[in-house]
């Protein structure tokens, strides 16, 4: 399952991504812990990011996508992974869009989590000031002032995708203002309906790619019934297997993060 998670900081998208991770057991892309994570190991993309990310801007495109592109070649991808933070502006998708039918993949869902701008700021701000309170430490860009400039670029830049996907055809809205867990169950019915109908057609390279194959190898034959019972209760405690990974995923879903099994970062607030 590939998918997005859209919408304005302090949405939650974050929280969800974790709570789909857990139930999924695919992995979490966070651009922005990716980039936080350069700035504090000093390469030359962190060099790079580190102003723009202080000030509430956007990082330039190419550096994003470079990032996402080597990212998602990792063989923990393979799976499945949930975008959150990219794509971030229209050129950005577009090099998604290409990236994914390189390898003969599309989005399975995007999902917007829709909030009311005012109850978000709110929001933020009792939060950081909840963080501030319990003596955590708390992002160089969670002002008052770059919060505003973080809002203003998503409604500039970001805000552009909702018509980009809808169009596609693979956006699908949530009430992001409703309790975590009520988001949690709507995302869920919204995959399980996506699942239902199949998930996303694959791209015509991809089509293209197993016709070929397809011309070219004979048909497998058929796997004898005993054999067929065998493998499919090799894929039963396969299955099991995946489930208590998730299980044990669930207890400690930050792990999961970026599949780099790292720690969360400082400051972050699980949106
Ligand atoms: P938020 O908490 O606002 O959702 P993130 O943690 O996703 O933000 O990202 C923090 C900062 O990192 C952004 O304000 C931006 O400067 C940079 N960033 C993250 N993802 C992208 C992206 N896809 N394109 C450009 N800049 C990005």
């Amino acid at each position: 399952m590939r998918l997005i998670l859209l919408g304005p900081p302090g949405a939650g998208k974050g929280t969800q991504a974790q709570h789909l991770v857990a139930k999924y057991g695919i992995i979490q892309l966070s651009t922005g812990d990716m980039l936080r994570a350069a700035v504090k190991a000093g390469t030359p993309v962190g060099r790079q990011a580190a102003d723009i990310m202080a000030r509430g801007a956007l990082v330039p495109d190419e550096i994003v996508v470079e990032i996402v592109a080597q990212r998602i070649k990792q063989p923990d991808a393979r799976n499945g992974f949930i975008l959150d933070g990219f794509p971030r502006t229209v050129p950005q998708a577009q090099a998604l869009d290409r990236m994914l039918a390189g390898h003969g993949l599309a989005l399975d869902a995007v999902v917007e989590l829709r909030v009311d701008e005012d109850a978000l700021l709110r929001r933020i701000e009792s939060r950081v000031a909840a963080m501030k309170a319990r003596g955590e430490p708390v992002r160089d860009d969670d002002s008052p002032e770059v919060l505003h400039r973080r809002l203003s670029a998503y409604r500039g830049q970001t805000e552009p995708l909702i018509a980009y996907y809808r169009r596609q055809g693979t956006l699908r809205t949530v009430d992001g203002m409703v309790p975590i867990g009520e988001v949690a169950t709507a995302i869920e019915r919204v995959l399980a309906r996506q699942r239902k109908a199949g998930f996303a057609p694959r791209s015509r390279g991809a089509v293209r790619k197993s016709k070929r194959a397809a011309a070219k190898k004979p048909a497998k034959p058929k796997i004898a019934s005993k054999r067929a019972s065998k493998i499919g209760r090799k894929s039963k405690s396969r299955a099991s297997a995946a489930r208590r990974r998730v299980g044990a995923a669930r207890k400690s879903p930050r792990g999961a993060r970026n599949g780099a099994g790292g720690k969360p970062r400082a400051g972050k607030r699980g949106h």
